[in-house]
């Protein structure tokens, strides 16, 4: 990883340079804010470590700037010797994706650092399956068996909720939930509708079906169960 260090206490910016580097990282590092905003917006860094109280431009004052200007998403770790819980949720407001109170351990900070790398780099898969269909959550694209099929957005995100789930049951009040939140229709013929909808759709034309109705508890997605 290439690591931006941020911090204006130098004897603790050796320690954590010295240990990333031990651990075969590259750690670039900047005493004050305007450097390292300038170090930010110049060089592609995978993640930053930034101290909350920097002389000028202090940490918060950074981070937004950095989410302003910087056009990419840089995951930044705040560093804190006050632990409030003000001092932390605007160190979230403006823009921190994780957080550590000073004194740390060494260990941790690097953990979090590839947690923090990992999670920017997106999920690896976002193509749900269950036999033969398929459903892309990214481009909201489904197919069975090769061939695509239409949906509504409700039918996409109820489709969504039973393929997460399957093979267990998703109750009826859960996806009158993913519907319509916390203000579902009187009685369910709507809720109904919907699943006659879906059904018609991924398994009309198929002799394998995969959406199953129980009847007064809710549906499953899979395949027939034996017995
Ligand atoms: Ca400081």
């Amino acid at each position: 990883m290439r690591i931006l260090l941020v911090e204006d206490h130098q004897d603790l910016a050796a320690n954590i340079g010295e240990f990333l580097e031990g651990r075969g990282e590259t750690v670039d590092y900047a005493a004050d804010g305007l450097s390292g905003l300038h170090l930010a917006a110049t060089h592609p860094y995978d993640v930053m470590v930034l101290d909350l109280g920097l002389p000028g431009l202090n940490g918060l004052a950074l981070c937004e700037r950095l989410r302003q200007d910087l056009g990419r998403p840089l995951p930044v770790l705040m560093l804190t010797s006050r632990d409030t819980e003000r001092d932390k949720l605007a160190g979230f407001e403006a823009g921190a994706d994780d957080y550590l109170t000073k004194p740390f351990s060494l260990p941790e900070l690097h953990a979090r650092l590839k947690a923090l790398v990992r999670r920017a780099a997106g999920p690896g898969d976002s193509v749900l399956r269950i036999l033969d269909l398929e459903f892309d959550t990214r481009r909201l694209v489904v197919r069975r068996g090769g061939r695509r099929i239409a949906l509504t957005p409700i039918g996409l995100r109820v489709l969504e909720a039973l393929m997460r789930a399957s093979p267990a049951v998703v109750t009826r009040a859960d996806i009158q939930h993913v519907i319509w939140g916390d203000s579902p229709p009187e009685g369910d013929a709507s809720l109904r509708g919907h699943i006659h909808g879906l059904r018609q759709a991924i398994d009309a034309d198929s002799p394998r079906k995969l959406l199953h109705t129980l009847h007064g508890i809710g549906y499953r997605l899979g395949p027939e169960e034996d017995g």
